[in-house]
């Protein structure tokens, strides 16, 4: 499936066009209501909503689980629209495109997003707006969703987003700590996707300027943001998006679902805190442990174009300026700073592990090397 994109600031005026260009009458809103007033999003869609039907959607909490998109489904159900736009972070972003998905098959919702079902069909059209940068969810085919506290990818091409309009001026506005934490995460999504054993050079160049862009600009759109600031954030948050549209993540996201669904960890903080720990363990990949379909050299290639990029020649000096990056814009680096404290703690997280993600990793990673790494950022 294609995607328009319009990632500009001020690209929020292209909905407008969108909506004529594709006869839309009525439109049914996925939004984060805190996002959706603070952002801008609201009076700047005044004009664009306008003479059209409108239904809205803003009971959820982040990160969708099943009843919240349940509740959706019900609320498309009594008022299906043309078209579906959602406003918000990757939270709101993907709790359209679950209700999208779901709402165009007849199957058991639940089969469908845990796997049982296969995807067969489309959803309505998608506009995507993020107002987190972020995720990168309006460029990627999957979905997250927590199904009894167990976490899901809705994965298909019919779950990408027809239309992706970045907005950077509806993050102007956004919390320093949001900033930090959702900025984490396009960080993650770039380093991670430069190691995955699906990566492609497609996938590296994306994840490369998009990590170029977060080392830039991260520390000043948390301290001192200026509009331009807020742009390459976007541009990097939306590029890591593309780029694990195509490698998917690997062993920080694995890790990371317990901490946000047991600890209550923000997800971009929740994965960067074992990033840079994964760096390093990742690269002593050997033969003998090496997940790779083509053995170490690829691997050993791309963790070699990431020091560089780091501008560093080993991989614990790479760790350490991540460690630096995250400490500048105020966030803990310890898991004993978030809650994880005890050695049942630890051993939660070791026995849920996304081994989905996992599979994705350039080297095996054990349960006891998985508790050694986290017994050491305790
Ligand atoms: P989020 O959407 O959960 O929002 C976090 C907080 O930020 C919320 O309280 C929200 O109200 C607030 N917020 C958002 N925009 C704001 C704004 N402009 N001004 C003020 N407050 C604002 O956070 P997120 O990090 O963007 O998304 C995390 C979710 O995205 C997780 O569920 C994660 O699993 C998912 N995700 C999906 C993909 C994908 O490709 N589908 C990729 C990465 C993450």
């Amino acid at each position: 499936m294609t995607q328009d994109v319009y990632l500009s600031s001020g690209a929020i005026e292209n909905v407008s066009a969108i909506f004529d260009q594709q006869n839309v009458r009525s439109v049914f809103v996925v939004a984060d209501r805190t996002a959706y007033d603070l952002s801008g999003a609201k009076a700047k869609l005044v004009p664009a909503l306008e003479g059209r039907e409108c239904a809205f959607f803003d009971a959820f909490a982040p990160n969708p689980k099943y009843d919240d998109v349940m509740r959706g489904l019900h609320v498309w159900r009594d008022h299906p629209c043309d078209m579906v736009l959602a406003v918000g972070g990757g939270s709101a972003i993907d709790m359209a495109k679950l209700i999208g998905i779901c709402s165009a098959h007849t199957c058991e919702s639940v089969d469908l997003l845990t796997g049982l079902a296969p995807i067969e069909h489309a959803g309505p059209p998608l506009i995507a707006m993020p107002t987190t940068a972020g995720t990168g969810s309006e460029a990627t085919h999957f979905a997250v969703v927590y199904v009894d506290g167990q976490k899901y990818s809705v994965a298909h091409e019919f779950v990408l987003p027809n239309y992706a309009v970045v907005d950077s001026d509806l993050t102007a506005n956004l919390p320093a700590s949001i900033t930090a934490h959702t900025g984490l995460d396009a960080l993650s999504q770039a380093v991670e996707s430069f190691w995955s054993v699906n990566a492609t050079p497609t996938s590296q160049g994306f994840a490369s300027e998009a990590l170029t862009l977060v080392m830039a600009n991260l520390e000043v759109a948390v301290h001192n943001p200026s509009p331009d600031v807020r742009l390459n954030m976007c541009k990097a948050a939306h590029l890591a998006g593309k780029a694990i549209n195509i490698s998917k993540t690997t062993a920080p996201h694995a890790i990371s679902y317990t901490l946000t669904s047991h600890f209550g960890v923000p997800h971009g903080l929740a994965v960067a805190l074992t990033l840079g720990p994964m760096l390093v363990y990742n690269y002593a990949v050997g033969a003998d442990d090496c997940c790779h379909p083509e053995g170490v050299g690829p691997v050993h290639k791309g963790l070699h174009s990431l020091l560089s990029l780091f501008e560093v020649e080993a991989a614990q000096e790479a760790h350490e300026r991540i460690e630096a990056l995250i400490v500048a814009i105020g966030c803990p680096t310890r898991l004993g700073d978030v809650g994880v404290q005890t050695n049942a703690d630890i051993d939660l997280l070791v026995q849920n592990v996304n081994t989905e993600r996992l599979q994705n990793n350039p080297r095996m990673l054990s349960q006891d090397a998985l508790r050694a790494l986290l017994n050491n950022i305790r």
